[in-house]
Order: C-alpha cells, then structure tokens, then sequence
C-alpha cells in the first residue's frame, strides 16, 4: 500500500476527502463540522493531527465548513485561494497558506498543482496531486465540462473523484425554487449525470484504476441513475472493468488502497 484514497463526506451537506500517503496525509475540503469530520477520520482509523495540510476548493460552506476549527485546534496548514481565506479566519491560524488557481506547491510528500473551475465561488478550484508515483483527480463543483484542457488532464489521473450532481429530468421535476434550478442549471453551477458521462468518457484510459462519483444531490439524483450513466461511459470509453464507488454523504465511502 503506497497511496490512499478515501472520501469521508460527500454532497450538498458536506464535502471532506482523504489522501494517505506512506509518509503523510492530506484533507481535501473539510465542509462538515470540526466534530463530525474528527469522528470520521477516527472511523476510518486516521489521527487527525497527523494530517500534513487541509486544502481547500473553494468557499462554500459544504466544502469549508469545520475547516478553519479543524486547522487552528490541531494546529494544522490551511491551503485555500486570496478568495476563499478570508472567510477562514487567517489571523486565528497558525498556518494559513494561499495559492492562486493554477499554480502548484508541495506539501510533504505530495505535489499538488490546482486548476481553475467554472462556478459560483470565485477562485473555485480542481486539485490534481501527485505522490509515489500515482495521480489522483478531485473535480467537483463545476458548471459546465467544457474547458478543452480538462478532458487532457484529467487523462493523465490513476484515480478520479467526479462530480455527478443531478439528473436534469429530476432536477426539472423536482421541489427546488426556480432561481435554484437555474443556478444549478448554469454554467457556474454542477455537473449534470450527462455532463459528467460525457467528460468522463472522453477521459478514461487503460491507466485509470478508480472513479469516486461525486457530490450527488439527494433530492435530484438517484444512485441508481447516476450509476447508469456512469456504466454507460465506462462501456463507451471500452472501460467497462472499471472500479467505481458512488460517494456517500452521511458515512466514508469505501476507500480505494492503491
Ligand atoms: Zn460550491
Ligand atoms: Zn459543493
């Protein structure tokens, strides 16, 4: 075992992934409470203080939730854009760290380089990070899958954690506010099934050992759909032998040991 990936939350109540390298770890979000995201570490046997850094993809609360606690309590780095620190009380912190979207920085034994992505956060970002040899992908909150050079990237990744947010259909049809199916809907919201189906069957490769289907909606998306979709561009993009795992909001998902 060299390499751990392990989503503890997942969805529109909270956002936290874990990274265990063989020297150090990492947490990529942190958008439960300080509490609920210590407990999940320790369900999944990690000490919270051994994690080398907290970043961040961008401000919204199901993504930075216990963060700013989490890092000043354990005295751990917090990684986030000029956009995204203020609201994490940097002058509480032992270690707050920015980076603007596109640059790359290391911390231990991982390399990170981030990416900018279309949403309503500004300076919402995709982090791509690189330890032991292997390239894992975490792209969730995104508007639209259009950018040319995402499909390239996320080509080169061992394992990918992809937002699946909703079903249009469902989302159509569904109890959400007008104003909140349009902002879901655009280009600065989430990544539809059909979205994310295309994007990733323009991405697989014989190298990709692992898909993590992210950030579903329970109110507009249905595992079951979503898994559909996701088969369905597996078979087109000839990886039908592919390992997926649907993220899940109220418990960690089943890790993927590299
Ligand atoms: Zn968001
Ligand atoms: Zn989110």
């Amino acid at each position: 075992m060299s390499l751990v990936l392990q989503p503890l939350a997942s969805g529109s109540k909270g956002n936290a992934t874990l990274i265990k390298g063989r020297l150090g770890s990492l947490l990529i979000d942190a958008g439960l409470s300080k509490k609920r995201i210590v407990e999940r570490l320790r369900q999944v046997g990690h000490r919270p203080e051994d994690l080398d850094a907290v970043l961040l993809t961008h401000w919204h609360k199901d993504h930075t939730r216990g963060a700013s606690l989490l890092c000043r309590r354990m005295g751990i780095p917090l990684y986030a854009t000029p956009a995204c620190m203020p609201a994490q009380k940097p002058e509480l912190l032992r270690q707050p760290r920015t980076f603007r979207p596109g640059e790359s920085f290391e911390v231990g034994e991982f390399k990170v380089e981030s990416t900018a992505l279309p949403h309503d956060a500004p300076e919402t970002v995709a982090f791509f990070i690189e330890a032991q040899g292997l390239r894992v992908g975490i792209v969730t909150d995104l508007g639209h899958p259009f950018d040319p050079g995402l499909p390239a990237r996320l080509r080169e990744l061992d394992a990918l954690l992809l937002e699946f947010n909703h079903d249009e259909e469902l989302l159509h049809r569904g109890p959400y506010p007008p104003f909140l199916k349009e902002r879901i809907l655009s280009r600065e919201g989430h990544l539809s099934n059909a979205q994310a189906g295309s994007l990733l069957e323009q991405s697989l490769t014989g190298r990709h050992q692992v898909l993590f289907a992210a950030h579903l909606s329970e109110t507009n998306n249905r595992p079951e759909i979503a898994m559909e979709q996701i088969l369905r561009s597996c078979h087109r993009a000839g990886r039908a032998d592919l390992e997926v795992h649907l993220c899940l909001q109220d418990q960690p998902t089943q890790a993927h040991w590299f």
